[in-house]
């Protein structure tokens, strides 16, 4: 990937405006983005976060953190055309709102980041937003099936969990999932791992087609896919390098490696080189005609190494969605030579154990352990149904009958 020099400039001046890159870049000014040093999130964590921000005008900032599955926690700074510029970006793939459409936008609003370009897209898109936050008390799942029905929504935005979720929901209750189902245009997903085995079965979950969108606080929106399926970034906005685990060589297309992401435009906390931690190859062909595809494999935290044998996140999700039972609920704990996965099926009856453990087992190595447990409760679905609101205070309450009498 080649960058364009008086960009690059303007990149590197943008970051230097932080007091985090003016120390950190002190002997490198002005070099190119591939002889700087690489930008850490642990690097970044230790830090006041203000000295972060990279926008030295008065525009209105946004500040958004999440915590990854690591437990390490991510955070940026977001200027009011970033946010705009992102839903442009979003736009611009097989993410298509007209202003026809009712789009109910399920990512948590408190902190995180893509509701809110979620939400700025609908409003370029002129469409209709019907903010339904996940995480909190208020849009319960019984709730969000009743919007889906009552408002006819056609678009829906949020973690791939929460369509698996709403989906089981439905079920429990007497919810119209026929007609949700049949109102549904789309599904934007986000925030999570999403093979093509995962995006097929939530695809036949909804009878819907399903875009997934690949990003980090850290950096915005990085991909989206196209309608064959495939994510791409545009170059313009990231610069996209892909290094081996110690970080020391480059790999080429094609090639597993951790990826190191610049932003080209974003204006409120620019990253040089940031060590994403996930592990992507880069291609440069599709069938849609453009280049730069961006293939997410996992975190490196989740890789594992058997014998010799690897496995990402990726892998263990596609062999899990590729069960001819998907189960409800799953989960791999795993050692140097044992694997125990744990699955939850919503019933057990006409579950095939004995398929599922052979199935599983062949998929590894003979000198690997593989067990299978079918009775741990990983995931609590009376909690699904509750439908208690948190309601706001109330002051003054007026009783039926005669309070006086009573004192
Ligand atoms: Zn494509």
């Amino acid at each position: 990937m080649e960058l364009d020099g008086a960009k690059e400039r303007a990149v590197i001046s943008r970051a230097l405006q932080s007091a985090f890159y003016k120390e950190k870049l002190k002997s490198h000014a002005m070099a190119s983005i591939q002889e700087l040093p690489f930008t850490s999130k642990s690097e970044l964590g230790g830090l006041d976060k203000k000295e972060t921000i990279t926008s030295t005008s008065r525009k209105s900032l946004h500040y958004h953190e999440s915590s990854g599955s690591s437990g390490q926690e991510s955070y940026a700074w977001y200027t009011r055309d970033d946010i705009i510029a992102n839903a442009k970006s979003i736009l611009s793939r097989g993410i298509n709102l007209e202003q026809s459409d009712y789009v109910l936008i399920r990512f948590p609003f408190s902190l995180s980041l893509p509701a809110y370009f979620i939400q700025e897209a609908v409003y370029q898109a002129g469409a209709t937003l019907i903010p339904a936050s996940s995480r909190n008390t208020i849009a319960t799942y019984p709730k969000v099936l009743s919007l889906l029905d009552e408002l006819e929504i056609t678009v829906f935005a949020g973690l791939p969990r929460e369509l698996e979720l709403l989906a089981e929901t439905a079920k429990m209750t007497n919810a119209n999932f026929a007609k949700i189902k049949r109102n549904m245009k789309l599904l934007v997903i986000s925030g999570e791992l999403v093979t093509e085995k995962r995006k097929q079965y939530i695809e036949q979950l909804w009878e819907t087609p399903v875009q997934v969108m690949y990003g980090m606080t850290e950096l915005g929106n990085i991909a989206t896919t196209c309608e064959f399926g495939y994510l791409h970034f545009d170059a313009n906005d990231f610069y996209v390098e892909v290094f081996d685990f110690e970080l020391q060589e480059q790999k080429t297309f094609g090639e597993k490696g951790i990826a190191v992401i610049s932003s080209l435009y974003q204006e409120g906390s620019t990253k040089l080189r940031f060590v994403t931690n996930d592990i992507v190859s880069i291609h440069d062909q599709c069938s849609c005609g453009a280049t730069n595809v961006i293939d997410v494999h996992g975190r490196m935290s989740e890789r594992i190494n058997v014998d010799g044998n690897v496995y990402d996140s990726a892998d263990i999700q596609s062999l899990i969605y590729g069960m001819r039972q998907v189960p409800f609920a799953w989960k791999l704990e795993c050692t140097d030579e044992k694997f125990m996965f744990y699955l939850q099926y919503e019933d057990m009856n006409g579950i095939d154990e004995q398929e599922i453990i052979s199935y599983l087992k062949k998929q590894f190595p003979s000198s690997v352990q593989v067990d299978v447990h079918f009775d741990k409760l990983l995931f609590d679905t009376n909690t699904l149904t509750e439908t208690t609101v948190s309601m706001k205070p109330k002051y003054i309450e007026k009783i039926e009958g005669k309070l006086a009498q009573a004192t």
